[in-house]
């Protein structure tokens, strides 16, 4: 008999400690790809119904473009995953970025699929310009040769917070917070680089297919993008023994918020500015829910917060903090922290 489809109604507390009583390991992996789907809802029952069946987590998005896809399988289950996705005719030959590393904990708690007008919010016009002319793919050797040519140019185009833990060595690192902002950016920034090969990155190569298209609609012929992202990159450094030339850590987008890729740590604390640090937290306090880069020494010291102020406001009476959190929230974006320095041109 099948399961019925997983509502999820129960709360985040819930949800994480009836996961983390289910202790089978799993393999957590990423996977998209731009198809046209007549109907996108069908395709998504299609998924959840058989996810469900494995108790697979993750957060997936599904657009009439596509699917972009993050989530854990339990491992008993991944020739069975795997056959099946394989199977579909949307997805034949579609394939995984596998995680780097896997924590102590799992990287997610749930399932949630959800329909979207995009699978990745870009902020452009689709019918003004051609989304499938995109740039050609770089393997590992051929980003390396990249990063090592004077006469080329390597732009992470991730958000500030995701490079800030980690990025290819001499590559611009944007300072923006979206990529909708990134994209608005880049072709200003690259300007002065117009004649040089360029090279754009990402986690895991979703938004290099949009932004490679949309550079080369700006008038930027030599386009090209690492295929599979960093996640991709760290597997084939390790199998081929490359040299490795990304610093730090792979910021990725669930429970353990990234993957070390080189030992180094290139980022520093947000509290004290003063001791290196990656380690991503969000602040305690959930009217604030900043996300921030704590040395141990500082978030043991603040419990978790992100500042004084958010310590002395979660002891205030719940009836107090609902309706205050929207403007706190606001209040807390307008004082963003020092961050580490990133390079811009
Ligand atoms: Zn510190
Ligand atoms: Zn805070």
């Amino acid at each position: 008999m099948q399961k019925p489809l997983r509502q999820t109604p129960i709360s985040r507390t819930e949800q994480k400690q009836r996961a983390a009583a289910d202790t089978r390991p799993r393999t957590t992996l990423s996977w998209y790809r731009y198809v046209q789907l007549a109907d996108p809802e069908a395709f998504r029952n299609r998924l959840l119904q058989q996810f469900s069946v494995w108790d697979c987590f993750g957060r997936i998005y599904v657009a009439s473009e596509g699917i972009n896809a993050q989530m854990n399988v339990p491992t008993e289950y991944w020739e069975a995953f795997d056959t099946w996705v394989q199977a579909q005719p949307e997805l034949a030959g579609v394939p995984y970025k596998i995680a780097v590393e896997e924590a102590n904990q799992p990287s997610f708690y749930k399932l949630t699929i959800k329909i979207r007008s995009k699978i990745v919010a870009d902020g452009l016009d689709d019918s003004s310009f051609d989304v499938t002319n995109t740039g050609e793919y770089l393997t590992a050797e051929e980003m390396n040769e990249y990063i090592d040519d004077p006469e080329a140019v390597v732009v992470d185009m991730r958000n500030a917070y995701e490079s800030e833990v980690g990025h290819f060595t001499n590559a611009i690192t944007p300072a923006v917070e979206t990529f909708r902002e990134e994209l608005e950016t880049v072709p200003e920034t690259l300007r002065v680089h117009k004649n040089k090969k360029i090279a754009l990155y990402c986690t895991g190569g979703i938004r290099c297919e949009k932004a490679s298209a949309w550079l080369k609609h700006q008038g930027f012929t030599n386009v090209r993008h690492l295929q599979g992202g960093i996640i991709e990159y760290a597997h084939q450094v390790k199998e081929k023994q490359l040299p490795n030339k990304f610093r730090g850590k792979n910021f990725v987008f669930d429970e353990r918020m990234g993957e070390r890729v080189s030992d180094e740590v290139v980022a520093q604390c947000h509290l004290c500015h003063a001791t290196p640090a990656d380690t991503h937290y969000h602040c305690k306090n959930q009217m604030c829910h900043t996300l921030y880069i704590g040395c141990e020494h500082c978030v043991e010291k603040q419990q978790g917060y992100c500042s004084r102020v958010c310590a002395l406001g979660d002891r205030l009476p719940e009836s107090i903090k609902k309706p205050m959190a929207h403007y706190y929230a606001e209040w807390q974006r307008r004082k963003p922290f020092r961050k580490t320095p990133l390079r811009s041109n």
